[in-house]
């Protein structure tokens, strides 16, 4: 009987829209003691939008070194074009309506810091765009910006600064709407006696805002992407705990791949799906709470 409780299970999964890949991870999934949540694209839709920007100059009205906004947003939008990121999306859509759909300059040369930001070469300025802490690591004195920059964050807002040639020029922030059923999800999940934790890359005061408004009360932040994966082990030998891991990212996929069960996103990225276990086709996380329950009622039915 036991083959065909997990074929018929895995059966079902289907028609509620989660993939899964063996009958291995379905026996595992009703074990799962903590579940961590990637933020951007898991918990939030991965859209980010632009919807606020500053200028140094509103701030620090003699500032040296700042170019007009034009220039700076075709500078943005340029270096963007290059970038996979879910924000470098964001910043592009953006600088293309600020530059009035002017076909953007080439980029001479690009680079992307993973966890950071990117920077480049274009038109002969050098254009780096990313967080406060890299910013902060480049001698880029972003204070000024501080209180502006603790409020957007404290409403869930992701903030970037962008520099041309040295000089600090704007802060910009990006928003991303929490998908409709996440926090309802991290509920039951919890009601489940499961612990849920947020990881990311983006910064403690906004990782922290949009973990409060699902409630979520453990938050990994700041994390770099190639501590992701080290993240998920640290709670499986220190903790002792069987662990999920839900992302959508190329950055996700080495955790993915190291906790006990993988889910990734449908809408995510091919590299996640191929190093997860499950795949939650349509990105509703009440999927996991789904994927829970059948693998319980498919074992109990075997045992
Ligand atoms: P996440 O876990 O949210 O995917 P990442 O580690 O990829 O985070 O990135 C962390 C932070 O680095 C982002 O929140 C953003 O502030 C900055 N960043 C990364 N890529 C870019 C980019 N292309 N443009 C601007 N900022 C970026
Ligand atoms: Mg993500």
């Amino acid at each position: 009987a036991t083959p065909t409780s997990v074929t018929v299970g895995i059966g079902k999964g289907a028609e509620h829209g989660i993939l899964i890949k063996g009958a291995e991870s379905l026996e595992l999934a009703r074990k799962i003691q903590t579940i961590v949540l990637d933020k951007t694209g898991t918990i939030t839709q991965g859209k980010p939008v632009v919807t606020d920007t500053t200028s140094i100059l509103d701030l620090i009205p003699n500032s040296p070194g700042v170019v007009d906004p034009l220039t700076l947003w075709r500078s943005i939008g340029a270096l963007e074009s290059n970038s996979e990121h879910p924000l470098a999306e964001a910043l592009l859509q953006y600088a293309r309506e600020r530059s009035k759909d002017a076909q953007l300059p080439t980029v001479d040369r690009f680079e992307a810091i993973a966890g950071s930001g990117v920077k480049g070469s274009v038109e002969g300025r050098e254009v780096s765009i990313g967080t406060q802490r890299w910013f902060d690591e480049m001698g880029l004195d972003s204070s000024a910006f501080q209180a502006e920059q603790q409020a957007l964050e404290n409403a869930g807002k992701t903030v970037v600064f962008a520099a041309v040639d040295g000089h600090l020029q704007s802060a910009i922030a990006v928003a991303d709407t929490v998908k409709p059923n996440s926090a309802k999800a991290v509920q039951t999940l919890q009601k489940m006696g499961i612990e849920v934790i947020m990881l990311t890359g983006d910064n403690q005061r906004t990782a922290k805002a949009i973990a409060d408004r699902v409630g979520i009360k453990r938050v990994l932040a700041e994390v770099r992407p190639d501590q992701k994966a080290q993240m998920i082990q640290t709670l499986q030998v220190q903790e002792k705990k069987i662990v999920a891991m839900v992302g959508d990212g190329i950055n996700d996929a080495p955790a993915l791949a190291q906790a006990d069960v993988g889910m990734a996103i449908g809408t995510g990225t091919d590299v996640a799906i191929a190093a997860s276990d499950i795949t939650l086709i349509s990105g509703d996380l009440q999927g996991i709470v789904t994927a829970i329950r059948l693998s319980r009622a498919t074992m109990q039915n075997i045992q």
